[in-house]
């Protein structure tokens, strides 16, 4: 977390200043012999295991779903399919319209050569129409030379988008099920971790914990700093030196000036 990113923030509101509103119960030593700030510390290591953990979480749920990369190689796996589709369609419709052609041109060729038709004007027609038909049929293969090369091409490029596919899907199977692993170790991570800190929670008292609490909620998650060389380490401000003696016997609760968390010293 930034150092100074609250300063950039309006002041807290009145109500949740402490050292007036919330503490106001640690100044009696019965109560200050009471706190342990170490509790405090070691509730707030549960608090941030248990928030890590259901980050992560959350991160895993949302990664439980098809990739935008499956998606995309079903969706392009799907469109040569129904590219081929058509083309064989194609392909098989002029398949048999050639062979209707061919038929007709056959039929036509028998009456021609046969014998039984003798007159020269018929005998033309015939010709001619027999030639009409083998041109057809002529220029009906040429469209069917192209689309068997283009199904050629199309099957090809079908196979290539199948095996993409099946290496996509392998991998996002692998993927999920690594997800799912993790996310079950998790759950019992949590499982076990939750427990603890509600056991770490009932060793406070109930003043100590409210706060504790409210400055978790208002500090993401973190309610305690420690305190280094003088500095708090929740927002880097140096500490008056009256506040760090008062934080090192760890027996009475001592928030830090500006950001408000309970200051921690070994
Ligand atoms: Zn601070």
């Amino acid at each position: 977390m930034g150092s100074r990113d609250f300063s950039l923030r309006p002041p807290l509101p009145k109500s949740i200043i402490p050292t007036r509103a919330l503490s106001i119960s640690f100044c009696t030593p019965s109560f200050a012999a009471m706190v342990n700030v170490a509790d405090l510390h070691t509730l707030q290591e549960f608090d941030l295991a248990v928030d890590t953990r259901k980050l992560r979480l959350a991160d895993i749920e949302a990664h439980l779903t098809e990739t935008e990369e499956l998606l995309s190689a079903r969706a392009a796996f799907q469109e040569v399919e129904e590219k081929l589709r058509e083309l064989s369609a194609s392909q098989k419709e002029l398949e048999w319209d050639t062979g209707e052609i061919r038929t007709k041109a056959a039929a036509i060729e028998k009456k021609l050569y046969g014998g039984t038709v003798r007159q020269p004007k018929e005998l033309e027609d015939l010709q001619k129409d027999l030639e009409a038909l083998r041109r057809q049929a002529g220029a009906e293969e040429n469209k069917l030379l192209e689309i068997m090369l283009e199904v050629d091409a199309t099957q090809k490029l079908r196979d290539k988008g199948k095996a993409n596919l099946g290496a996509t899907e392998e991998e996002w199977t692998r993927e999920q099920a690594e997800l799912l692993k993790e996310k079950a170790a998790i759950n019992t991570e949590l499982a076990e971790l939750q427990p603890r800190r509600a056991a770490q929670a009932s060793e406070i008292e109930g003043p100590a914990l409210s706060l504790y609490e409210i400055l978790r909620t208002r500090r993401q998650g973190k309610a305690i700093a420690r305190v280094e060389r003088g500095m708090c380490q929740g927002c880097r401000i140096t500490l008056p030196m009256s506040l760090v003696q008062k934080a090192r016997s760890g027996l009475e609760v001592v928030q830090c000036v500006s950001c408000e968390r309970i200051l921690f010293m070994n």
